[in-house]
């Protein structure tokens, strides 16, 4: 065990997430990282929250997401390139970072993209588990890409969904999706349009990549008692739904400030009523009030789902002894010589840093 002087990071790989994920088993890590999000929204207050930094770029976007509580400081990096795969490279790549509030001393060093999918499917469970309908059983999903397994599972362990009518438009991402499901409990369907897809699910899910202002559902699709997870649309022109969808559903959103800058909402007025999500955890926002209500998840990521997550993923490192130290900052004898390190001298009095050593303390 180190003092609390040494900067001790954990960094979590790429390797060591999907071995973490391998022994947790994926249905504990989505319910696990759920339970941590009700948990961190239901302390909404404690938290000191801005809407994300973005950089936007002909063809994609990159964001920090910072948030902190009194305790535990967070970002993530991430980006949003939806023309990627034709190059090989995912539309979505992330990693983050957890650092002590009291010391500014960085504690974790993790990969957040199999973390985003994770966490954005345990959010997109969690807020259906109160706004669908409690009998739902049948989800549209549109838009087979990485993303949409993580969805899948999540709806089928957290909501009860036992039905997937899929679509997308490279029907190779839905072959994909179909092979990678088999044998997992869900009755897959394969549709040859949205409309097709949507007509009679419970819950319609679009997870699409594209960087404009897309109308994957439009209003004449849509049915009455229906739940619409809006996880696509999340980022200044590049939305999923006709504005007439929301026009005919009560809407519900991460972080107001945030969503009304990247949500489905960006096309509506300033003062488009919408709740935000903790409000409805914490009882004072009744969720669904009819079976007939349309309701809507205008989800866009928001950092405290991404706290909640490395903080998940961090505990369950740590319990499984996986994950390595690093050295990100250094650990001088003495902090002021900073200029000293770089002297022969200096490298002596470099704290040794137990690098690559494997974690097996918290
Ligand atoms: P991806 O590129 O792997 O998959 C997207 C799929 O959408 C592709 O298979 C593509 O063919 C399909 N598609 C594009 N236009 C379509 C259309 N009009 N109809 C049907 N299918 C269409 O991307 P991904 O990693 O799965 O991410 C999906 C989307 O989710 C992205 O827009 C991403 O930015 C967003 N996202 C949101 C959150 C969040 O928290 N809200 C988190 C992660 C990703």
């Amino acid at each position: 065990m180190q003092s609390s002087h040494y900067p001790t990071t954990l960094y979590i790989s790429v390797q060591d997430m999907i071995r973490l994920v391998e022994r947790k088993g994926l249905t504990n890590c989505l319910s696990g990282v759920a339970a941590q999000i009700e948990r961190d929204f239901l302390r909404w207050n404690e938290f000191d929250k801005s809407a994300r930094l973005a950089s936007h770029s002909e063809h994609g976007v990159i964001e920090l997401m910072p948030i902190a509580d009194a305790n535990q400081f967070a970002f993530k990096y991430v980006n949003g390139h939806p023309r990627n795969t034709r190059d090989g490279l995912p539309t979505v790549m992330a990693f983050g970072v957890l650092a002590d509030v009291a010391t500014g001393a960085p504690r974790l060093l993790s990969e957040l993209t199999i973390t985003t999918a994770i966490r954005t499917a345990a959010m997109s469970a969690l807020a259906a588990h109160r706004l669908a309908r409690t009998d739902s059983r049948v989800m549209a999903l549109i838009g087979n890409g990485a993303q949409s397994e993580f969805q899948a599972l999540a709806f089928r362990d957290l909501v009860g969904i036992r039905k997937l009518r899929l679509f997308d438009t490279d029907p190779q991402a839905t072959a994909k999706l179909m092979g990678n499901l088999k044998g997992q409990g869900l009755e897959l369907t394969a549709c040859t349009s949205t409309a097709e897809a949507v007509r009679g699910a419970d819950i319609v899910t679009t997870v699409t990549a594209d960087k404009t202002n897309a109308t994957i559902l439009t209003p004449e699709m849509v049915e009455p008692g229906m739940h619409i997870n809006a996880v696509g649309g999340d980022c200044p022109g590049k939305t999923e739904l006709h504005r007439g969808v929301l026009e005919q559903a009560s809407v519900f959103v991460e972080f107001e400030p945030q969503t009304r800058i990247e949500g489905e909402i960006q096309q509506m007025c300033a003062a488009y009523p919408v709740t935000e999500f903790w409000r409805v955890l914490a009882g004072a926002h009744a969720g669904r009030r009819s079976p007939a209500e349309v309701t809507l998840f205008d989800s866009v990521g928001f950092a405290l789902e991404d706290y909640s997550a490395l903080t998940f993923m961090r505990a369950a490192a740590l319990e499984l002894g996986i994950g390595h130290i690093v050295e990100l900052v250094p650990q001088a004898a003495d902090p002021k010589d900073l200029f000293g390190l770089l002297s022969p001298e200096g490298r002596e009095a470099l704290i040794p840093a137990r690098i690559g050593q494997v974690v097996v303390m918290h």
